[in-house]
């Protein structure tokens, strides 16, 4: 959609800022629950393997008529499945439960450093790309440290770190370290997941009030202005439209500058080092 800012990747390929996520949509309903976000407008899904719903997320991109061009859909390699030749084949998996004939972008899931897997599976996706099965590829909770031999091992930079990041919990580091080497953050659980009070700070509901809007837009603002790529999940059209609803306003410095004034190391899911 024309409303949704694009970022430039460094491979070349433009990805929109703001997408929708399927993790934990029940499979039976993804079908339907994509075919809301497309109607929406959302042209940019995040699925994986290990979320079991690649294909009601195909099923959904099939029906919509929506050509493939105009879309940008990413996928993740699952850990059981890292290593040279099981990543070949879960890729094959995925693009036949998927519909298609490549993905935009494929990560690897999590970097799982005592299986010491990861370079080796990133040199597959280095092929994969090569290949064009899929346009980019990139990882997901990698730290520095993973990053780093990536890039020291590695012949591709990864397009993007998908990383939790949200107000409570922002990885500077991390996302220092990504930015400086041209790497784009995406942020999961970038309304935290609903596991803490967020949207009851007064920093998000000082800014969602100045400017009519709610508590999750304010958040989204948030993530936007500060350059994430995002992809908020709900199950529920009204609160899919409501998270796209998000290009009629801005927040001021002051309003970012204390929302992001909320970080306390609040970490919601796994810890990638583990
Ligand atoms: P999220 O922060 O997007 O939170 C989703 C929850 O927030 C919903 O279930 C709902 O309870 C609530 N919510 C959503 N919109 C709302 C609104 N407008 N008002 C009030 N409440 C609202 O968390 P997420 O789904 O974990 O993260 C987004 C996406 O990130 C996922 O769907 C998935 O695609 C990706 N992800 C990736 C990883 C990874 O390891 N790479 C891990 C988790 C999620």
């Amino acid at each position: 959609m024309s409303s949704v800012p694009t970022l430039t990747l460094n491979s070349g390929h433009r990805i929109p800022q703001l997408g929708f996520g399927v993790f934990k949509v029940d499979p039976g309903r993804t079908e339907r629950i994509v075919s809301d976000a497309l109607e929406i407008g959302y042209r940019h899904i995040d699925t994986a393997a290990i979320y079991g719903n690649e294909d009601g997320v195909g099923r959904a991109i099939a029906a919509s008529g929506i050509p493939r061009d105009e879309l940008f859909i990413t996928t993740k390699l699952w850990n059981d499945d890292q290593g040279t030749d099981s990543a070949f084949r879960a890729m094959d998996t995925s693009l036949e439960k998927l519909g298609l004939d490549y993905v935009d972008l494929y990560l690897i899931h999590w970097p799982t450093p005592a299986r010491d897997l990861y370079i080796d599976s990133w040199l597959a996706l280095e092929e994969l790309q090569s290949e064009g099965r899929t346009r980019s590829i990139g990882v997901s909770n990698f730290l520095v440290t993973h990053l780093q031999r990536v890039l020291d091992e590695g012949s591709i930079m990864p397009a993007v770190d998908q990383i939790e990041l949200h107000p409570a919990f922002q990885q500077h580091n991390v996302a220092e370290f990504a930015r400086s080497q041209g790497i784009q953050i995406e942020a999961w659980a970038p309304l935290g997941q609903g596991k803490y009070d967020l949207f009851g700070e007064q920093a998000v509901t000082d800014a969602a009030d100045a400017h009519g809007k709610t508590p999750a837009q304010a958040v989204i603002r948030w993530h936007l202005q500060t350059g994430n790529i995002v992809f908020p999940k709900s199950d529920h059209k009204a609160r899919m439209a409501e998270n796209f609803d998000v290009f009629d306003f801005e927040l001021s410095d002051d309003e970012v500058a204390a929302i992001s004034a909320l970080e306390r190391s609040a970490r919601v899911g796994s810890d990638p080092a583990a």
